[in-house]
């Protein structure tokens, strides 16, 4: 139960591996999931490597929560989504793919399914639109 700095969030931190960004601040960064269980689906990750919540430093959550929030808040106004499910699996027994700290943020609607975790890769041109909206009203 280590962490891997060489794992793919870790990439998109370093800016090795390109990802369509909404938000970032000096402890954390916001981007698009590329395999979207909704339109919306933005991932919140501390810039400050721990392989998920198990080992993280309790401060990073500190910082990490408020980012959620801001972030679930601004999906919830750009996808005019009835509510927003946020999850966060740790180790693979509970679906973890990726080992990097990660919150999901997802747009919910009434009566609509969601997609399943990690399924189809979404066309980049439909997450830069997506990242956009999301963008736009987190100035708002
Ligand atoms: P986990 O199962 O670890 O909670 O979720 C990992 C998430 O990362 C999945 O929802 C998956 O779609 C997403 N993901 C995997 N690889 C990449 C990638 O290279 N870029 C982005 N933006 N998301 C990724």
């Amino acid at each position: 139960m280590t962490y891997d700095p060489g794992n793919i969030f870790a990439k998109i931190l370093k800016g090795e591996i390109p990802s369509h960004r909404v938000y970032e601040d000096e402890h954390t960064l916001a981007f698009m999931d590329v395999m979207p269980q909704a339109p919306g689906h933005v991932l919140v990750i501390p810039k400050k490597g721990s392989r998920n919540l198990l080992d993280a430093d309790p401060q990073v959550l500190a910082n990490t929560i408020p980012v959620v929030q801001k972030v679930a808040n601004a999906v919830k106004e750009a996808f005019d989504a009835d509510g927003i499910f946020i999850a966060q699996f740790n180790e693979p027994a509970a679906g973890q793919t990726v080992f990097h700290l990660h919150f999901h943020v997802i747009p919910r609607h009434e009566g609509q399914g969601l997609k399943p975790h990690s399924g189809k890769m979404e066309e980049g041109a439909v997450l830069a639109a997506h990242a956009e909206k999301i963008r736009t009203a987190l100035k708002g």
